[in-house]
Parts: structure tokens; C-alpha cells; sequence
């Protein structure tokens, strides 16, 4: 029985060329994910998947912001009552369950599952990134195949402020090189589009009103190809960063990501370092 209208956290609509456009829809908290976009989102990705008319998939985030992470108000609690009615999909269940276990459990699922699950999506995604894109907002550029940036666009990952050592999804070496991983990590700081381009984690930037026009000429142009030839396109590539080590290795960051949970946690009583807040200051982005 449904519990109440759902209100529509992830908008979903598909145009005459097979475009599939999946739009994080909380403006008004700047597109922060809680568990119900992320399943909303998910199923978004499912349809799309399923719907032999689309083509390409373009994620794009309603309002001034791409993302700006996930959202610190959910509760454990509210994550693990939004996974345990749903069928498992990484295979981790008890979400529920006392100590470290509940809450490893839960990010298997919703955080490090979905992102894996959408980084292999069968047919071609891109981001349309514009303002802040913060943290778990990364995962889900991170995710898509191809990402085109506003030229107001801003990246960063300040979880290191917060007594963690990245996002769940730790894809930052791979994106960034190795060393500018360590200083977008070590620094907490702000990079400019121009800067994500520069390193070739944006495929292009273009002025703030050419955002959506770009990207959704680039999916038509995408949308007219061989579906089969795309999908098998886009698992080369996967494959090829997988033999050199990325989903082995963001599988193991995560175990270190949940020991700095814990850590965090006898330390503190609480998952992040709360003392990271007031070390976090408004700061000048990178090449502004
Ligand atoms: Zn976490």
C-alpha cells in the first residue's frame, strides 16, 4: 500500500531523440541527497535502463547547485528504514544491525552500490554540473561518463576537515592524478571549472546560460549511434580503468572510510569530527 504521494525528489522525462534527462529536484536544499533521491534517482536509472527509446542519459541538479553532498540532517535511522523496505541490490542487508555494522552496511548499499550500479549504467550518461558540487554531489558527477561544466561550476572535497579521508566513492585519484588528489584532499579547497578541466576531470566548460543547450546537443548528436556499439564503447573503457585497479581500489578506500567512521565516532560519539565546521572557511575557489 502506498504510504503517501511521493513527492518527486529526481524529475524524469524522455525527448523525441532518446534523451532520458534525470533532474535532482531539491533546490531548495541545494540538491542535497538524502536516501529517498538516491532511490528515486536510482529508479530513474532503472527506467532508463529498461526504456529501449532512450538513448543517452543526462543528470542534471535543479536550482543555483549541481549538489552539495549528502544530506547531514538524514538520520541513520531514516537511511536504514528507506533501505530495509526496498529489495537489497548490493546484497548487504541488516541495516539495522548495533555497532559498526548498520551503518557499513548502509553505505554499501546506498552509497558506494548505487554509485558503482550508475557508473556501469548501460548506455551513455553525463553530468551537467553547475555551482557547487560538493562531496557525494562528486559521486554522482564521478559517475557519469562525460561531465560539462558551467563556468560558475565548483568542486571539492573538504571531508578531510571532518576527520574523513574522502567521499565513499573514492574515484579522486583516477579523476585528479594522484597528487592533485592528495592536495584536493589535504587542502579541503574549492576548484574552479576551469581547474577540473585543466585536469581533465571535465570533458568542457561553457558559460552558465549554455549549460543545458550544450549538453543536450551533445546527447542527440550521442543519441543517433549504435546503441550496442556505445554500450560496448563504454564498457572498454570501464574495463580498461578496472585493470589498472579503480573498483578494486575504491573497494578497499571504503574499508578506510568506515575505520575513520569509527574512529570519529569513540572520539567523538558522532561519524564526522565535529570540530571540522568552524576549520572550514568561505574561501577564494582555485584560479578565480
Ligand atoms: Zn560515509
Amino acid at each position: 500500500m502506498q504510504e503517501k504521494a511521493q513527492t518527486e525528489l529526481v524529475t524524469y522525462s524522455v525527448d523525441e531523440a532518446g534523451v532520458a534527462n534525470l533532474v535532482l529536484n531539491r533546490p531548495d536544499q541545494r540538491n542535497a541527497q538524502n536516501a529517498e533521491l538516491l532511490y528515486q534517482l536510482n529508479e530513474c536509472f532503472d527506467r532508463a535502463a529498461r526504456d529501449n527509446d532512450v538513448r543517452v542519459v543526462v543528470l542534471s541538479g535543479a536550482g543555483p547547485d549541481f549538489s552539495t553532498g549528502h544530506d547531514l540532517k538524514s538520520s541513520q535511522e531514516e537511511m536504514a528504514e528507506a533501505a530495509k523496505k526496498r529489495p537489497s541490490l548490493s546484497g548487504w542487508t541488516d541495516f539495522e544491525a548495533p555497532g559498526a555494522a548498520g551503518f557499513y552496511a548502509i553505505e554499501q548499499e546506498i552509497f558506494l552500490g548505487f554509485t558503482k550500479r550508475w557508473r556501469n549504467f548501460p548506455k551513455p550518461t553525463i553530468a551537467a554540473v553547475q555551482g557547487n558540487c560538493i562531496a557525494a554531489g562528486l559521486m554522482l558527477a564521478w559517475a557519469c561518463d562525460i561531465i560539462i561544466a558551467s563556468d560558475d561550476a565548483r568542486f571539492s572535497d573538504p571531508v578531510v576537515s571532518f576527520g574523513m579521508p574522502g567521499v565513499e566513492w573514492f574515484a579522486h585519484p583516477y579523476e585528479l592524478g594522484p597528487r592533485k588528489a592528495k592536495e584536493f584532499l589535504f587542502t579541503s579547497d574549492r576548484w574552479n571549472a576551469q581547474e577540473a578541466h585543466r585536469l581533465g576531470m571535465v570533458n568542457h566548460v561553457v558559460p552558465a546560460a549554455e549549460l543545458q543547450p550544450f549538453v543536450q546537443q551533445m546527447a542527440r548528436k550521442i543519441a543517433t549511434k549504435p546503441p550496442f556499439a556505445l554500450k560496448l564503447a563504454k564498457e572498454a573503457v570501464n574495463r580498461a580503468e578496472d585493470m589498472g585497479g579503480k573498483t578494486m581500489s575504491i573497494d578497499a578506500f571504503f574499508s578506510l572510510h568506515h575505520l575513520s567512521h569509527q574512529h570519529n565516532n569513540v572520539m567523538f560519539g558522532t561519524l564526522m569530527d565535529p570540530t571540522g565546521a568552524p576549520k572550514m572557511t568561505r574561501q577564494k575557489p582555485r584560479g578565480s
